[in-house]
C-alpha cells in the first residue's frame, strides 16, 4: 500500500490547501494519507471530505513543535480526535508563541538592513496564527536575496544567525500525552534532522517512549538512504512501530513528492497496521 504520513498545507507552511494536497496525493497514488501541519488542526476536516469524495484513506495528524535539549523536535501525532480538549488547549497554547517569535525574528532581520520583513512574511502565511521561519524565507526569496529556501535558512533563520530566536515550544511529554489522550499514535519526526549528541538522540527516544511514543520516522522525505538505515535500526532495537512520510510542502520546495518516498524495510512494522 503506498502510504504517506506526514506533510503540510496552507494551514501551517504548505503551500497548497488542504484539499489540493490530497488530491495531489490522490494523484500520485497514495492510499492512505495523513496531513500533519505544524501545531494546528484546521486544515483536517478540508481534507477529510476532500479524500472521502476520492474514496481514498484518510487519518487525522498534526506536527507538534517540542522543545528537548536545547533543540526543536517535532512529534507527530496520527489518527487523533481533532476535538480532544486536551490536544486543542494544547496545540494553542504552542501556537500562541509564534506570534511574538515572528515580531523578533523580524526585528533581528532589520538588524542587518532588511525592512518590512513581518509583512512580507506575513504574506505568504495564509493562517495568521501560523508565521513559520519557512515564510520568512519564501518572502526573502521573493525579494531576490537568496536562490532559495534552503539557502536563506542556511544563512538567516537557523541558530547564530540573525534572523533566529530561541523560543521555548511544548515538553515533550506534554506533545506526546496531548496524542495519547486524543487516542493517537505519537511518531518521532524526521530523526536525522535534530543535532543531538548519541547520548541526547537516546535520552530523546528513552523520554519518548517512557511518555508512551510508539513510532519512529524511518523513511522520511527528509532523510537520505544511510540516515533510513539508521533509523530502521532504532525502530528494530526499540521495538518501535516505523512510519513512511514525504513531509511534502511544495513543489519546488520538497524534495520528495507526496507518496514518493521510499518502502519502508520489509521487517519493521508500519505504523499504519495500527491506523486501519
Ligand atoms: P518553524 O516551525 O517556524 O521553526 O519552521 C520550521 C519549518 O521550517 C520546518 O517545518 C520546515 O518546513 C522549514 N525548515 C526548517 N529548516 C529548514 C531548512 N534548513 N531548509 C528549508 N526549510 C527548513
Ligand atoms: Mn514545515
Ligand atoms: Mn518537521
Ligand atoms: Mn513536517
Amino acid at each position: 500500500m503506498n502510504v504517506d504520513l506526514h506533510c503540510h498545507s496552507t494551514v501551517s507552511d504548505g503551500w497548497l490547501e488542504p484539499d489540493a494536497v490530497v488530491r495531489r496525493a490522490h494523484a500520485n497514488g497514495v492510499e492512505l494519507l495523513a496531513l500533519t501541519d505544524h501545531d494546528e488542526l484546521g486544515g483536517i476536516a478540508l481534507a477529510r471530505e476532500t479524500a472521502t469524495a476520492l474514496g481514498m484513506r484518510f487519518v487525522a495528524g498534526v506536527e507538534i513543535s517540542v522543545s528537548f535539549a536545547g533543540e526543536t523536535i517535532h512529534i507527530v501525532g496520527l489518527g487523533v480526535d481533532v476535538d480532544a480538549p486536551g490536544l486543542r488547549a494544547g496545540l494553542e497554547l504552542v501556537r500562541s508563541g509564534r506570534d511574538l517569535r515572528a515580531r523578533k525574528m523580524a526585528t533581528g532581520l532589520e538588524g542587518i538592513g532588511f525592512v518590512n520583513v513581518l509583512e512580507g512574511a506575513r504574506r505568504f502565511a495564509r493562517n495568521p496564527a501560523l508565521v513559520s521561519r519557512a515564510h520568512f524565507a519564501r518572502h526573502l526569496v521573493a525579494i531576490g536575496v537568496m536562490p532559495d529556501v534552503k539557502t536563506v535558512f542556511d544563512h538567516y533563520l537557523v541558530r547564530g544567525k540573525p534572523g533566529f530566536v530561541e523560543h521555548e515550544w511544548a515538553a515533550l511529554e506534554d506533545a506526546v500525552g496531548w496524542i495519547r489522550a486524543a487516542g493517537g499514535i505519537a511518531v518521532v519526526a524526521h530523526p536525522a534532522r535534530y543535532r543531538l549528541s548519541s547520548a541526547n538522540m537516546d535520552a530523546l527516544f528513552d523520554r519518548f517512549m517512557a511518555a508512551g511514543g510508539e513510532a519512529v520516522e524511518v523513511v522520511s522525505g527528509a532523510h537520505t538512504d544511510d540516515e533510513m538505515r539508521r533509523f530502521a535500526t532504532v525502530a528494530r532495537s526499540r521495538g518501535l512501530l516505523a512510519s513512511r512520510a514525504s513531509d511534502f510542502h511544495g513543489e519546488n520546495e520538497s524534495p520528495v513528492d507526496l507518496g514518493r518516498c521510499n518502502p519502508l524495510p520489509s521487517d519493521l512494522l508500519p505504523v499504519w497496521s495500527r491506523l486501519l
